[in-house]
């Protein structure tokens, strides 16, 4: 049977790192088999739970090419696949248990419930439900049932991990847990347990936070005789201190990293790192270690996940970006330079664009560059005090000679201009930096002949005359 795999995410946030890596990982291993890949909102949250938020996941793994092939706007066979939607399949299996006596009404009030937990908690024991309901109505409590527990059967639930292999948890130690709610709502566990059966979900890999449902999702589905799926739980992504990635943790959203500049490539990259290697390559990749989502796809292998914690570097995602840029076509990064540049001809900021961005950290880092050489130099003090040495000038008129005899700046016109320059005798540092002075008013940026060539002819001899001019 292919796998069928789903990413699963609550709209209540952002898609953070974490979150792609689940989504990602998820897909690489229904892709990399041919099968298919599911996306199910688990809005059954109803104040934490938003419209936007669904639309800016999804938006958001679109951007990342994480497509899916089945979710609540594509549709498929086995929808609705917003789990808001599901609401009266889930209660219909409850009651299922319910008739089966596996399941049972509980009257406990929410303050009978908080002091049991902070009774046990006191006692340093893990909160843990009495079962106090288990055997129907206790005499004398008032009021309706508040919610449906599942009365976990004693004795192992066993299973084996795609990441830590064997596992075994007791089902004593668990405690009837809640599967429908005072709001007649599902439960996350109950309700991820039956859609992911009911879904043919084959394999669900996910974060080790989810370690402690596993069981209990098993536990479920054995009593209503449905299938459950391969479960792969991966460690958290950590940040540098050590401390698991926080959702709060703002700047790791994809719509803050995609602001700041951040191609897909390289956040996908980066994250795809975080607990898997690629191992040996099958494929030859054309920058550094940078994979494609379909290389990726080839070379995944749940076997090769790791079972020790990732952290997540920045530094690495800056490396990936820079490898990134420097191998996108000029065309590519045009649409995200161009709404800063709206004056500038297409052909200009592509060229311009194709000249800035090797080295740069982010498209941002473009913008910058571009702009820098650009905006009309003010010349500073101690800028004018360089232009105004005898040697700066000879090498300004040297530069306006040999720039005037050329029709455009080119790459072969500029190397014709710099052997011209070499009457200067003037070499490395000494030539350039007045140049570059004189040019853009700064002694530090992009490398001169960049500088040249986004400036063009006309717009070089006109700062060489402005510059002298300023600085007499
Ligand atoms: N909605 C759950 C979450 O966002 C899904 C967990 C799971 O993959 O089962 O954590």
């Amino acid at each position: 049977m292919l796998p069928r795999t789903r990413f699963a995410p609550s709209p209540t946030g952002l898609l953070h790192v974490g979150g792609v890596r689940t989504a990602l990982f998820n897909r690489l291993f229904a892709k990399h088999s041919g099968g298919v890949f599911v996306l199910r909102i688990e809005d059954t949250d109803a104040v934490r739970s938003r419209r936007e938020y669904e639309k800016a996941i999804m938006e958001d793994l679109a951007w990342l090419g994480l497509e899916w092939d089945e979710g609540p706007d594509k549709g498929g066979p086995f929808g609705p696949y917003r789990q808001s939607e599901r609401l009266n399949i889930h209660l219909d299996y409850s009651k299922k248990l319910l008739n089966e006596d596996k399941a049972y009404y509980c009257y406990c009030s929410k303050e009978r419930l908080r002091e049991l937990k902070e009774s046990r908690l006191r006692s340093g024991l893990p909160p843990r439900y009495d079962g106090r309901c288990r055997d129907g109505k206790p005499e004398g409590v008032p009021g309706n049932a508040a919610a449906i527990r599942f009365k976990v059967p004693d004795g192992k639930i066993e299973f084996e991990d795609m990441v830590h292999r064997r596992l075994s948890f007791e089902g004593a130690g668990m405690g009837d847990f809640i599967i429908i709610g005072s709001d007649n709502v599902a439960t996350y566990n109950f309700a991820a347990a039956i859609d992911d059966s009911l879904m043919n979900i084959t394999h669900v890999i996910r974060g080790d936070d989810h370690l402690s449902n596993t069981p209990r999702q098993i536990a479920v589905l054995n009593a209503l005789g449905l299938e459950p799926p391969f479960y792969g739980h991966i460690p958290l992504v950590l940040s540098k201190d050590k401390t698991p990635l926080s959702k709060r943790d703002a700047a790791l959203s994809v719509a803050a990293l995609r602001e700041n500049g951040y191609l897909k490539e390289a956040v996908l990259n980066s994250v795809a790192r975080l607990g898997w290697s690629p191992g040996l390559r099958r494929v030859e990749t054309p920058v550094n270690d940078l994979l494609t989502l379909n290389e990726m796809e080839i070379l995944f292998n749940a076997s090769a996940l790791s079972k020790s914690p990732s952290i997540f570097d920045e530094e690495s995602l800056k490396k990936y970006n820079r490898d990134a840029i420097a191998f996108a076509s000029p065309e590519s990064l045009y649409g995200l330079i161009a709404p800063e540049f709206k004056d500038m001809p297409r052909e200009k900021l592509v060229y311009a664009i194709a000249l800035a961005k090797n080295g740069a950290e982010t498209t941002i880092e473009i913008g910058t560059r571009i702009k820098a050489v650009l905006k009309k130099p003010a010349w500073n003090e101690s800028v004018c005090l360089l232009l105004s040495e005898e040697r700066s000038k000879k090498i300004l008129k040297t530069l306006a000679i040999e720039v005037l005899k050329t029709e455009k700046i080119d790459e072969a016109s500029w190397k014709t201009v710099l052997a011209g320059l070499k009457k200067t005798d003037e070499k490395g540092k000494a030539l350039f930096m007045p140049i570059r002075a004189a040019l853009t008013g700064s002694i530090e940026g992009m490398e001169i002949e960049n500088i040249a060539r986004i400036l063009g002819r006309d717009e070089i001899l006109k700062r060489i005359k402005d510059g002298e001019n300023a600085c007499p």
